[in-house]
Parts: structure tokens; C-alpha cells; sequence
């Protein structure tokens, strides 16, 4: 067992490292002691392994992240994200994705930053919520519908609303 050199002011000094795909905390902690003298950052990704969530998703299908299409310069494994977070079936790759030598890398890679054109043009959910989004010109000089009016409420139903779990 290997002894941990504390930190003088942080002491074991941990960080709860991020999945890079989810970007959510892991399951886990570092404990990065001494440090260097540096206090450990609270929160950051510290490698490209997946969460169990993500590595989940992987087995499932393939993991799409909206990004920004990066400028020369900028990190292109690391690209400005735009907010959307998908998995999609290994068959819907397949199918969108061509040349093939992309789709293949695709599918073995289990994830793939897509731009958020790709993400209207297959109409992924949520496009059109996405950071720096495509507006559909057409779309947006159209009038927008008037709201519906208010059915009528009815004795029994109970359609509506849904349960409070979700809460
Ligand atoms: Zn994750």
C-alpha cells in the first residue's frame, strides 16, 4: 500500500473527477495529495475514461455531442459543446453517416461530436435548444400560431398534470 504525501494546507487534497462525454461528477474520488502544492481542482476531467452511465450508453449504442465546429487553434478532441447529448443505435450510424471509413471509426469510438446542423438534419430532439442553434429561416418568419384555447375541463379526466414524482 502507497502512502499519500498530504498536502500542507489541503491534506489528502481529493477531487471528484468529471466524465468527459457527460461531463457529470463520477462515482469516484482522487486523492491527489502534495499536488505539487497545487489545490486539487473540485471539479474536472482528468481522462477520457467513461462514467458507468456512459459506458452504459456505449453498450447501447453510440453517444452524439453537439459541438461547435472548432477554429483553427482550438483543441478539435475538446471542441466548444453546444448542449446536446443523444445515443443513438449503432443502425442509425450506419445509415447517416457516410464515407464509411467515418461511420466505422464512429461505431468503434462508441462517440462522435456532431455539429448542430447534423443534429437538425436528423432531427435529433431538442435541436433547435441547442447553444448558437441553426434557425430555420423560413421557420422563423413565420407567424407563430395562436395558442390553443383552453379545452374545457372535463369531470373524471385526469390526463393532465401527470403525478408529482417527477418533482
Ligand atoms: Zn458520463
Amino acid at each position: 500500500m502507497s502512502r499519500i504525501r498530504l498536502h500542507s494546507k489541503y491534506g489528502v487534497n481529493p477531487a471528484i473527477p468529471k466524465c468527459f462525454y457527460c461531463l457529470k461528477d463520477k462515482n469516484m474520488i482522487y486523492l491527489l495529495g502534495a499536488n505539487g502544492g497545487r489545490e486539487a481542482p473540485r471539479n474536472a476531467v482528468f481522462d477520457k475514461e467513461p462514467c458507468e452511465t456512459c459506458r452504459g450508453y456505449m453498450k447501447q449504442g453510440v453517444i452524439l455531442i453537439s459541438a461547435k465546429e472548432p477554429k483553427p487553434g482550438e483543441d478539435a478532441k475538446n471542441p466548444f459543446r453546444t448542449g446536446g447529448f443523444w445515443v443513438v443505435k449503432d443502425d442509425m450510424i450506419r445509415r447517416a453517416i457516410k464515407p464509411e471509413s467515418v461511420m466505422e471509426h464512429a461505431l468503434k469510438a462508441r462517440v462522435m461530436f456532431i455539429s448542430n446542423e447534423a443534429a437538425k438534419a436528423w432531427q435529433l430532439p431538442g435541436w433547435d435548444k441547442l447553444f448558437g442553434a441553426v434557425v430555420d429561416v423560413q421557420a422563423a418568419v413565420e407567424p407563430l400560431p395562436e395558442a390553443p384555447k383552453e379545452p374545457p375541463a372535463q369531470e373524471g379526466t385526469i390526463m393532465e398534470g401527470g403525478s408529482n414524482a417527477e418533482a
